[in-house]
């Protein structure tokens, strides 16, 4: 058995326009590395951030957070030493912090020979995510757990669907290096819906589900909609609306918020209409004067994955 295993754990796209929440999907090379090993001395150790100012105390990181809901199911005496090489970005919406906490449980969990069925390691990785933002969500930690799509059909009990991924599907990622704080990218949400409007939402998700199933993609273009978020959260993020003009002119099926922003993704047919949206996207943002990364990348349907051992 490996001791030590070295691993990409990717970027995710989550919410999906229509599917706050609950939608989400898996990036296949934008994401961070990491080395997890097996210790003798039973603790879970940080020992290494790079690419990153983030704690290395076990209980702040959600990495050490994760791997301990982890052994505490396991219940067994084990030690966890973590390495993070951080390429996303914190606050990024693009799921900086569901990349540390399923690398770490995911790699662990292989380290052991697979105690946990991927599905568990959701609830694992989740517990990482609310130290990340005070709210357990999965909807980054399950498309980067079991790769493609993903949809969390409910939260109380705990209920992940892999969805179809059509294999041409393409994602753009622009992300602004602005800070939206999550507070503020709460604070600006309504506690009830109008019921016209959650009408119309969950006819989209509905949609979208189907027409992955299917492979039709102007139904997961027509569905790729979100008529009670988007609205609110999009005026703190410059230049949304011509992103998304500029994204859907040049053949996107959809654009809108990845996560809770600053990053906007459009969802295209093709490796080529995603890299002539993001041509289209950065001549937007050249004229902002804001720094800004752009990535192009196919959906993994795989999820974490094994770079060498
Ligand atoms: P994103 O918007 O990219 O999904 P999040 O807002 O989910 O990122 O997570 C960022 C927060 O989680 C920051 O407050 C950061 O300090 C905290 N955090 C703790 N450990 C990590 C880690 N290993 N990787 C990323 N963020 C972490």
């Amino acid at each position: 058995m490996a001791k030590s295993i070295k691993i990409f754990a990717p970027a995710t796209v989550a919410n999906l326009s229509c599917g706050f929440d609950v939608l989400g999907c898996c990036l296949d090379n934008v994401g961070d590395e990491m080395k997890i090993s097996i210790t003798s001395i039973p603790e879970v150790k940080i020992s290494k951030i790079e690419g990153a100012d983030l704690p290395l105390e076990t209980q702040k990181n959600v990495a050490g957070v994760a791997v301990e809901a982890l052994l505490k199911a396991y219940d067994k005496p084990v030690g966890v030493d973590i390495e993070i090489f951080k390429k996303i970005k914190a606050g990024s919406g693009i799921g900086s912090s569901a990349a540390s906490s399923t690398g770490a449980v995911w790699a662990v969990n292989h380290l052991l020979n697979e105690p946990f069925t991927p599905h568990e390691l959701v609830a694992f990785a989740m517990e990482g995510e609310k130290l990340a933002s005070g709210n357990a969500h999965a909807d980054n930690v399950a498309p980067a757990l079991l790769g493609g799509f993903t949809l969390v059909r409910s939260y109380k009990p705990l209920d992940v669907i892999k969805l179809h991924s059509p294999s041409d599907l393409v994602m753009t990622v622009i992300h602004p290096q602005i800070e939206v704080k999550t507070s503020d990218s709460r604070s600006v949400l309504k506690q009830n819906v109008d019921l016209k409007k959650a009408i119309q939402q969950w006819g989209n998700v509905g949609g979208f589900v189907a027409g992955l199933f299917t492979e039709n993609y102007d139904l997961i273009g027509r569905s790729l909609e979100d008529v009670i978020i988007e609205p609110l959260r999009s005026i703190l993020i410059p230049e949304f609306k011509a992103v998304k003009e500029a994204a859907i002119a040049k053949g996107a099926l959809g654009c809108g918020i990845s996560g809770s922003g600053p990053s906007i993704f459009a969802l295209s047919k093709s490796m080529e209409t995603a890299t002539i949206v993001s041509e289209a996207i950065r001549e937007v943002y050249s004229q902002t004067g804001l720094d800004f990364d752009i990535h192009v990348s196919k959906i993994n349907n795989q999820g974490v994955r094994i770079i060498n051992q």
